[in-house]
């Protein structure tokens, strides 16, 4: 892949091949170059992972393994007693960080996810960051109004239930395994994981409801 075709890629579907490119595409470009220059990096390899987390990396990761602690109750124990043995012991998943923690929503306790300093985010089981996850007003309002945040979301919980954010640093990165929609017994855990948003694994959203996915 050459480098223009990662001009691509971006929210702004600039087609004119590296003429207008934002200050950040510009410095990352540069910053590449002065690097490949020196021989630090391997313009190959820096390809190959962004093509990673483009294509392999992203939310069914996650998905597949909420769905799986759905189905098999040995495996969310695991899951939320070591998120990263957990994932790592069962091949099917992929690699994942060394530290990632999967919290559990119930009736009487939510949790949601944000990187107040930054935008630390579980890559491996979610793949990209969306852009709100990165913005400031997120970021801070979402530790001082998380019930506030939800509404934007058009999330509305009982008025009972406690909401825990938990702030991601790099070492550390959550997953939050939403709660099982009713109605879903006896699904396969491929059925299961349709109903898996990456939001709900943020924490600012649900899983979806039997009705709002073909089976
Ligand atoms: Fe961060």
């Amino acid at each position: 892949m050459s480098h223009d075709d990662h001009d691509h890629h971006d929210d702004h579907h600039d087609h004119d091949h590296g003429s207008h490119l934002s200050e950040v595409q510009a410095r990352v470009r540069a910053l590449e170059s002065v690097l490949t220059e020196k021989g630090y990096v391997d313009p190959a390899v820096l390809d190959q992972i962004v093509e990673h987390f483009e294509t392999k990396v992203g939310p069914h990761v996650g998905a597949k393994i909420v769905a799986r602690a759905w189905a098999d109750p040995a495996f969310k124990a695991a899951l939320l007693a070591d998120a990263s043995h957990a994932v790592v012991a069962d091949e099917t998943f992929g690699r994942v960080g060394d530290h990632l923690v999967a919290v559990e929503n119930t009736e009487t306790q939510h949790h949601m996810v944000v990187c107040t300093l930054c935008s630390c985010y579980p890559w491996d089981v979610l793949g990209l960051p969306p852009v709100w996850y990165k913005s400031a007003p997120y970021r801070s309002r979402v530790v001082m109004d998380p019930r506030g945040v939800l509404a934007d979301f058009g999330v509305t919980l009982p008025a009972g239930t406690a909401i825990r954010v938990w702030d991601s640093t790099a070492e550390t990165r959550y997953l939050v395994l939403p709660q099982r929609p009713a109605g879903t017994d006896g699904w396969s855990e491929e059925q299961l994981a349709a109903l898996v948003t990456r939001n709900s694994m943020i924490g600012t959203g649900l899983a979806l409801q039997p009705g709002e996915v073909e089976r």
